[in-house]
C-alpha cells in the first residue's frame, strides 16, 4: 500500500513560526493546480502499490475550490490504482471555510479533514499571526464535527505567554467536540521566520522548557483519560482513527509527493524532493520534466530513522528486525546504547521491542539520538 501527497503552496498570510514552502501571492494558483495534474500523469509509474491515502497539504489547500479538489481526486483515480478504502484528507484553515465549502469537500470525495486550530485564545493566535480568531475556530470545528465522522484537530503548545491553565483550556475546548484524532506540535523556532527574528532581537521570550514539558505531560494525561492512543509522539487517535497518511510515513511505506517542495519516498532507500519554488516548478512541468533532487539513504541513515521512529511511536524498535535488516553489529550496538536508559527507567523491553516509558516520552528525540549509529 502507498500514499499520495499533494502540496498546495499558497497561504493568505504567513504564520510567524512557519517554514513550510508557500507563497502569499495568489498569482499562479490555477497554473500550479494544472501542473499538479500534469505531474501526476508524468509520475504515474512511480507507484506500483495501491494508494490507501491521498493527502492535500500545504500551504493552505482549503483555498482550493471543492470542484477542483473533486477533479484532482477523479484524475488520481483514473491514473492510479486505489485501494478498496482510501483515506482522503484535506488540511483546512478555520478562516477559509464556510459550511457550504465543507459540504462541497465531502461531495468532492474528502472523507477526513485536518483542522489547523492551533489555539482557542485570540492572544496566542495573534502572537503566531494566524489568520483566524477564536470565533472562526469554534465555528469551523462545530461544522466539521457535524459533517465528518473522521477529522483531526491541530494544536500548538509551548506558545510564549501561555500557561498550564491556558493550555489545559485549549485541550478541553478541543475535546468538547470529540475529535477522533488530535495532532499537537511544540512551537519551535525555525530559521528565517519572524519568530526567529523576534527571539534574536529579544522582543519575545520562549517559554521555559520545564513548562513546555509540563504542558506535554498534561496533554498525555488528559487525552489518555479520554481514550486516545498516543500512537506517535505528537499524534493521538481514538481506536480505529490513527491517520493512515501519517502511519504510512512512520512505517516506511512508499509515498509520492506532488507539487512544489513535495517529498517522495520509494519505500526502499530513495528519497526525492521537488524544487521549492513555484516559478521553477511551473517551468519544468511545462517542459514535461521534473525539477527535483534525489538522495539514496545508507544503511546507517535507515537504521537511525528506524530508531527515531521506533522511539516516537507505539511500535517500538524490534531487535529482531534490526538484526535481520542491518546485521548483528547494529543490534549489539542498539542493546549496548540502550542499557543506561533501562537503568533509569526511560526505556524498557516489551519482548523483542525496545520502547520508551511514559515519563521519558518528552525526551524521546534526545534518547533516540544517543542510540544512533554515527556515520563513518
Ligand atoms: S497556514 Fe499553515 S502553511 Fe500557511 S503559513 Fe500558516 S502554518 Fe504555514
Amino acid at each position: 500500500m502507498a500514499g499520495l501527497y499533494i502540496h498546495f503552496p499558497f497561504c493568505k498570510q504567513a504564520c510567524h513560526y512557519c517554514n513550510f514552502y508557500f507563497s502569499t501571492n495568489p498569482k499562479n494558483q490555477n497554473e500550479i493546480l494544472h501542473s499538479i495534474k500534469v505531474e501526476l500523469k508524468l509520475r504515474k509509474n512511480e507507484l506500483t502499490d495501491s494508494i490507501e491515502s491521498i493527502y492535500f497539504g500545504g500551504g493552505s489547500p482549503s483555498l482550493i475550490k471543492p470542484k477542483v479538489v473533486e477533479e484532482i481526486i477523479k484524475f488520481i483515480s483514473s491514473h492510479y490504482q486505489l485501494a478498496a478504502s482510501v483515506e482522503t484528507t484535506l488540511e483546512v484553515n478555520p478562516d477559509d471555510v464556510s459550511k457550504e465549502y465543507l459540504e462541497g469537500l465531502r461531495t468532492a470525495g474528502i472523507n477526513r479533514v485536518s483542522l489547523g486550530i492551533q489555539s482557542f485564545h485570540d492572544k496566542e493566535l495573534k502572537m503566531m499571526n494566524r489568520a483566524h480568531n477564536l470565533n472562526q475556530a469554534l465555528q469551523s470545528i462545530r461544522w466539521i464535527s457535524e459533517l465528518f465522522d473522521n477529522f483531526s484537530v491541530d494544536l500548538i503548545y509551548g506558545i510564549p505567554y501561555s500557561s498550564l491553565a491556558s493550555w489545559e483550556d485549549n485541550i478541553l475546548k478541543a475535546l468538547s467536540f470529540n475529535p477522533p484524532h488530535i495532532s499537537t506540535y511544540a512551537l519551535t523556532v525555525e530559521p528565517k521566520t519572524v519568530l526567529a527574528h523576534q527571539i534574536e532581537k529579544n522582543t519575545l521570550d520562549l517559554l521555559d522548557e520545564e513548562l513546555v514539558k509540563d504542558q506535554y505531560d498534561l496533554l498525555l494525561k488528559k487525552l489518555e483519560e479520554k481514550g486516545y492512543e498516543n500512537y506517535e509522539f505528537s499524534n493521538f487517535g481514538k481506536p480505529g482513527f490513527h491517520s493512515v497518511n501519517n502511519s504510512n510515513y512512520w512505517n516506511g511505506k512508499p509515498y509520492l509527493g506532488i507539487g512544489p517542495a513535495a517529498h517522495s519516498f520509494d519505500g526502499n532507500k530513495k528519497r526525492s524532493w521537488n524544487v521549492s519554488n513555484n516559478s521553477l516548478y511551473l517551468k519544468s512541468i511545462k517542459e514535461g520534466k521534473l525539477n527535483n533532487e534525489t538522495e539514496l539513504l545508507s544503511q546507517v541513515d535507515l537504521y537511525n530513522e528506524y530508531v527515531m521512529t521506533g522511539l516516537r511511536t507505539i511500535w517500538g524498535i524490534s531487535k529482531e528486525k534490526v538484526t535481520d535488516v542491518f546485521g548483528t553489529h547494529f543490534s549489539d550496538y542498539l542493546e549496548k546504547q540502550a542499557n543506561k536508559y533501562l537503568i533509569t527507567n526511560e526505556l524498557y523491553w516489551d519482548g523483542d521491542l525496545l520502547k520508551i516509558t511514559k515519563k521519558a516520552k518528552f525526551l524521546s528525540d534526545g534518547i533516540a539520538s544517543d542510540l544512533f549509529m554515527l556515520k563513518a
